[in-house]
């Protein structure tokens, strides 16, 4: 069908349906503004479709059947198979439930819904490219705009996702079957996720690493536990070394490598996942014609209410800067949506979350111990490892440990980091507290259930306190 260049108006024009995007659309139409949300692939972003969902899912189920087989200690024998294309089907239904749950909350709240590739016009239109031969442009008057088209990953130099053994994270989600060896350049979290992951489910799994340690964003002690657990899976990790080129072999590929002082090494592979980062998408919206400019790294820079240097541009998600996150995009999301509405909302960045869904998972939120030292506090920290944890126990799971960070002076929470299992949602918990201005002794003298993960963090608080029960104080 073909459209033509039909114009209409609207209050908010959203650009992008990801969780920064639609949470921005919908939230912006429960304040009665006119809202338009324009998305050129698919409802639900990177998030529901290529990201935090399927990647949840495979790992679900990479992890029932490596447990279901690896429990002998319990009693409990079975080699389970694993069948990827059952697998693909059940994980695509779960993403299928959520984009089309997407798509019917935009209209219920109102929002006008309209498919295509959005770049700006002028300060005030946007001309929408639907999809497809034919298919026609339209144009789109706004008041003010809210950008929210997030990221796509990095390609280096010699490895193209044109090419069929060179895998985007994308590509491993979809695959259909596990390959026999696949190698992983990239030991940040997507790295460290998939690695792990399809070491479970059968795979050899080398990871090629340019620094000297996984997960660099996280302490040395956090990372050691998920890298020795990896480890054991049979992860074969070459830190130090860079990607430098993939040839074909008789049965399969190689993988090049080269370290800083030119020595060369080659793994064998099947599939070469590239897991080194992600740029923001800016290069499709035109964004001179409107006279904003990205920074060097193509990120749209952002006051606390996610308003650009552009008068009435917002920018939301991973467009405007790290973390990259879904939960930090739709916090974006919200605030742009109610500073267009005129509602007094701002971003607070104290404490944003984090999980790693590694083996076990890593959980963070505020402040390392180093962090608020630089930041002129006088820490105070508290731990409880995991195998003194009575639930860790009877989960198998008793690695790794809880951490608080608080200020020495005043008691106020700083921080946690958690690696043991379920740490993506222990981490709740503490982010709550400090959202609310907790202490460590709030924390302590909450009463936590019994027998459970959670009371590991009541225990690391009285830790900090030097009155644990069930682990000696430093
Ligand atoms: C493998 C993987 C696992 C991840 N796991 C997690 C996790 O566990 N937890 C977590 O918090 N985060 C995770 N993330 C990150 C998370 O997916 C992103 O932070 C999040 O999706 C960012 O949301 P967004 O709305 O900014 O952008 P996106 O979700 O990328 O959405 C942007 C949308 O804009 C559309 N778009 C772009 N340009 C245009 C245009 N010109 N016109 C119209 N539409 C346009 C795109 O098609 C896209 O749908 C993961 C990412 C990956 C890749």
């Amino acid at each position: 069908m073909v459209m033509g260049d039909v114009a209409t108006g609207t209050d908010v024009l959203v650009i992008g349906g990801g969780p920064g995007g639609y949470v921005a659309a919908i939230r912006a139409a429960q304040h009665d503004l006119d809202v338009t949300l324009v998305e050129r692939d698919a409802y639900g972003g990177t998030c529901l479709n290529h990201g935090c969902i399927p990647s949840k899912a495979f790992i679900t189920a990479a992890d029932l059947a490596h447990e279901a087989g690896n429990a002998e200690a319990m009693g409990i024998h079975a080699d389970p198979a694993v069948d990827m294309a059952g697998l693909a089907a059940w994980k695509d239904d779960v993403v299928d439930q959520l984009t089309s749950g997407v798509e019917k909350l935009c209209k219920a709240n109102g929002v006008h819904l309209l498919e295509g590739t959005a770049a700006f016009k002028d300060d005030h239109t946007a001309r929408i490219a639907h999809g497809g031969e034919g298919q026609g442009m339209e144009s789109v008057e706004f008041e003010e705009c809210i950008v929210a088209t997030g990221s796509r990953p990095l390609e280096i130099p010699g490895f193209s996702f044109a090419d069929e053994p060179v895998w985007a994270s994308k590509d491993a989600l979809a695959a259909e079957a596990v390959p026999d060896e696949l190698v992983v350049v990239g030991a940040g979290y997507i790295g460290m996720e998939l690695s792990t992951t399809f070491a479970k489910v059968g795979a050899d799994v080398t990871v090629v690493e340019m620094l000297d340690s996984a997960l660099p964003a996280y302490d040395e002690d956090v990372t050691r536990v998920v890298r020795s657990r990896a480890a054991d899976l049979g992860v074969d990790f070459q830190f130090g070394e860079g990607a430098s080129e993939w040839h074909e072999t008789g049965d399969g590929i190689e993988v090049v490598t080269e370290t800083d002082e030119g020595e060369t090494a080659s793994y064998d592979a099947d599939k070469v996942l590239v897991a080194v980062g992600r740029e923001p998408v800016t290069d499709t919206l035109e964004l001179d014609t409107i006279g904003l400019e990205p920074d060097e790294n193509g990120f749209l820079a952002t006051d606390d209410r996610a308003r650009t240097e552009v008068d009435h541009i917002y920018a939301v998600g991973d467009v405007a800067g790290e973390p990259m996150l879904a939960h930090k995009a739709s916090a974006e999301g919200v605030v742009a949506a109610e500073t267009t509405a005129g509602e007094p909302a701002a971003l607070d960045h104290q404490a944003i979350p984090a999980a790693v869904f590694t083996d076990p998972e890593i959980g963070t939120v505020g402040m390392t111990e180093s962090e608020a030292a630089d930041a002129g506090y006088d820490p105070v920290v508290g731990e409880m490892p995991m195998r003194a944890s009575g639930r860790a126990l009877t989960m198998n799971e008793s690695e790794g440990f809880v951490r608080l960070v608080g200020d020495g002076e005043t008691g106020f929470l700083l921080g946690a980091q958690i690696v043991a299992p379920e740490a993506s949602e222990l981490i709740a918990e503490l982010g709550l507290a400090i959202e609310l201005g907790a202490t460590i002794e709030d924390v302590a003298s909450t009463i936590h259930t019994h027998p459970t993960l959670s009371e590991a963090t009541m225990e690391a608080a009285e830790n900090a306190m030097e009155q644990a029960i069930h682990t000696l104080n430093r």
